[in-house]
């Protein structure tokens, strides 16, 4: 339980920040946020057992104090593409990362330009762009704009990663 955390809205549904289960149930508990998602975990007190909220939204706005920038590396490519290669769509061990405009010719490593590919993807393209090796991206590669999910807690409950995934996507 120590480990499982909630997903903290603002008001406006903008997601803020994650947060430890005990401190969502807190502020559950004094009315100043609301539950939205629950996933079957509880929290357990001498006397009582509530349904745990994966997410919960605050009841008054606050200013965001500060926006964190995701710094640009492999793994973080990874997390945003959810280990999923950009071009077949396909999950598995071997996921590599794949320049769309090949360095060898002047592709830059930035988060426009660098995706999840598969080792077969990867092998399949090449050093060639997109069009000659026929084949398109699934969705344009972006940066992210909340990186939220480079902080995902590790030993995160799936579940609890399902319920946050519709408030962060738009985000992404
Ligand atoms: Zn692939």
């Amino acid at each position: 339980m120590e480990h499982l955390r909630s997903l903290v809205l603002n008001s406006t549904y903008e997601p803020l920040q994650f947060t430890s289960a005990r401190r969502a149930m807190v502020l559950l508990l004094m009315g100043k946020a609301e539950a939205l998602e629950f996933d079957g975990f509880h929290f357990r007190t001498c006397t009582a057992s509530y349904r745990l909220p994966t997410v919960i939204k605050l009841r008054r706005f606050i200013n965001r104090p500060y926006r964190t920038q995701v710094s640009f590396s492999k793994k973080n490519v990874l997390r945003r593409d959810s280990h999923t290669c950009q071009y077949c769509g396909g999950t598995g061990r071997e996921m590599t990362i794949d320049h769309v405009i090949p360095r060898c010719r002047q592709g830059e490593s930035t988060w426009e330009n660098v995706v999840a590919a598969c080792r077969e993807c990867n092998l399949k393209k090449g050093n060639r762009p997109l069009n000659l090796a026929g084949m398109r991206l699934l969705r344009p590669p972006r940066k992210p704009k909340n990186l939220l999910f480079s902080i995902t807690p590790a030993n995160t409950p799936q579940s609890h990663v399902r319920s946050w995934t519709k408030y962060l996507t738009g985000n992404r």
